[in-house]
């Protein structure tokens, strides 16, 4: 008997100690993440610096389906880490991403954010060496139908700079909702708006590349699609996003990747 007890007990730890194996201070943060996560040791990592090298010409790179479909649901979710926005849309009305290259088509999974605790330290990508305060990735999954050699997860990131122009009312919306899950794994129904209120439209060009997840297990290959210009969001919405707590039950800001090796990657700029 005290030896299951002994064996629930290292195994509950065991599975308890995982979960919570990662994060962004110095004991698990980063710069530890390989040690435990070979995949973050890979050669192909996000976030990197873009425009710094001579990026390979495109035009009409991808377009957005669905993006003004309200959904019939809306969550956010404190996963501990980030705040998650998932919905649920009626039966061939989730938004997706079309490549016009090759018409793969990737459909939305869920959005999360990454922001600083100051000016200038919230965007995991940075432009021309410049990081913003605040970066959304809009994630999704390569649609079960499609075929080939595709990555099967595309990011789509958009970068915000307090004092720019707002152009995304739906920050406010999410913003204004987090009160309802400042703690670790809670759970807040919000009123359903569309995705294209998240997503700004001034943000010519867009740039492209692979790379990986850029949280634990840092999973290659992942196809990014950057903006390349950040839109404007107001102090009040992040100090909102500042408000939540870890799951160490510190303030949820600095949950940012640093700028990791290019490593000979072509980068791709939408010139349309
Ligand atoms: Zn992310």
């Amino acid at each position: 008997m005290g030896f299951q007890l002994l064996l629930i007990t290292i195994i509950v730890s065991v599975v308890l100690g995982q979960e919570a194996d990662w994060g962004y201070d110095r004991q698990n943060g980063p710069e530890t993440w390989r040690s435990r996560f070979s995949g973050c040791g890979g050669n192909f990592q996000s976030p990197i610096n873009l425009g710094a090298s001579r990026p390979y010409a495109v035009f009409n790179m991808f377009y957005w389906e669905g993006d003004t479909n309200v959904p019939i649901r809306m969550e956010l979710f404190n996963n501990g880490e980030t705040v998650v926005l998932n919905g649920t849309w009626l039966p061939g009305r989730r938004p997706s991403i079309v490549l016009t290259s090759n018409g793969l088509r990737y459909v939305l999974d869920s959005i999360h954010w990454h922001w600083g605790r100051t000016r200038f330290d919230g965007t995991e990508h940075a432009l021309n060496n410049v990081r913003y305060d605040m970066e959304m990735h809009i994630v999704t999954r390569l649609a079960s139908n499609s075929r080939g050699s595709s990555p099967d997860r595309l990011v789509y990131s958009q970068l915000f700079q307090i004092g720019l122009q707002d152009q995304t009312p739906g920050m406010s919306a999410v913003a204004e909702n987090l009160a309802g899950v400042i703690t670790p794994n809670s759970r807040q129904q919000i009123w359903p708006f569309s995705i294209d209120e998240l997503i700004a439209w001034q943000q010519m060009p867009f740039y492209s590349y692979q790379g990986s997840l850029t949280t634990p297990p840092c999973t290659e290959p992942i196809l990014w699609i950057v903006a390349g210009q950040p839109t404007g969001i107001s102090f009040d919405n992040i100090e909102e996003f500042r408000s939540l707590e870890n799951r160490d039950g510190e303030e949820m800001a600095g949950n940012v990747r640093p700028l990791q090796p290019i490593n000979g990657r072509r980068i791709t700029v939408d010139l349309s």
